[in-house]
């Protein structure tokens, strides 16, 4: 399992020698996933999503500072431990298809993976590796420009999983996708989900996500406002406002956003929603703690 608790990434820079800058992106998440569970991880862009990844692999830059805790299989998940099992245990399928190097095939780059994992890599176990995810033996010889937007997402997520890792992180991976290859890649994640794998996915899609995910990890303002049943979202009501509203404007409830969607936060001491929080009372002064609710947990005193 993994657990991260409280997870706070700030960055410092200098401007000339002597002028410091702190700047807090990740300031509270809270989420967890077990083995045959995909996690939904939705946010905005720009609410750390990505940097959430990347302190969970460690592989933020040197610059950055990370406080808080997170295990994996039961135990501590420091830096070392990172090193030790990133690309073995535990993997990312980046964001961006550039990850992808553009002057080897796509079988050259699954086999580096399969490799470094200490994992066969003959072709016979790179054209196995392209099929579980629907790609063709030929694919093997292709070069990155080679690839169609849904091939190359396939190709990183074969790259990914050829450990046989069991976590899987996939950061945003429909972005530039038509829906049909939307879906096909989100029924590739739900796959090693059914397999086994624990499977979180960074988006800011809910409505495309929400059929394939069993839980749903509501990000705002770099920190975790909700953990719900992906049922709640579909059938439900989730308990923070920012998660109603953002279940409101999904198009099977007819884009009803009410107007905190796009709030962004209160500065200052409390609840950062307090400012257009149909609910606030002075309580909301004290920033609410992360609490069990239910089968899920929420950041809210009026839960
Ligand atoms: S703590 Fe208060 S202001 Fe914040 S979401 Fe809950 S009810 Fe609204």
């Amino acid at each position: 399992m993994l657990a991260v608790k409280d997870l706070r990434v700030r960055f410092t820079r200098y401007r000339g020698l002597l002028r410091r800058q702190d700047m807090t992106v990740l300031d509270g998440v809270d989420v967890d996933a077990r083995p045959g569970e995909l996690v939904a991880m939705i946010g905005q862009s720009g609410a750390g999503k990505s940097l959430f990844a990347h302190a969970v692999l460690g592989i933020l830059p040197a610059n950055a500072s990370v406080e808080g805790r997170m295990s994996f299989a039961g135990e501590p998940l420091d830096l070392a431990r990172q090193r030790r099992l990133r690309g073995r245990r535990i993997a990312l399928v980046p964001q961006a298809v550039t990850w992808l190097d553009p002057t080897a095939t796509a079988g050259r780059q699954v086999g580096w993976g399969a490799r470094a994992a200490g994992r066969p890599h003959g072709p016979a176990a790179i054209a196995g590796e392209l099929a579980r995810f629907d790609l063709a033996a030929a694919t093997a010889r292709l070069f990155p420009h080679q690839l169609s937007g849904g091939m190359a997402r396939r190709v990183l997520t074969a790259i990914a999983t050829v450990s046989q890792a069991e976590l899987l992180i996939a950061d945003e991976p429909t972005t530039g996708l038509d829906p049909d290859a939307c879906r096909v890649a989100l029924t590739l994640l739900r796959r090693l989900a059914d397999e086994g794998c624990m499977v979180v996915v960074i988006t800011h899609d809910l409505s495309a996500v929400l059929p394939f995910a069993d839980r749903v990890a509501i990000l705002h303002g770099g920190r975790t406002v909700e953990i719900a049943d992906a049922r709640t979202f579909r059938d439900g009501q989730p308990i923070h406002p920012y998660s109603r509203a953002l279940r409101s404007a999904l198009p099977e409830h007819g884009f009803s956003a009410p107007a905190q969607t796009q709030a962004s936060g209160v500065a200052g001491d409390g609840c950062r929603h307090r400012g257009e929080c149909d609910r606030a009372s002075g309580t909301c002064a004290i920033p609410p703690e992360w609490t069990e609710r239910g089968r899920g947990q929420v950041r809210c005193h009026h839960a």
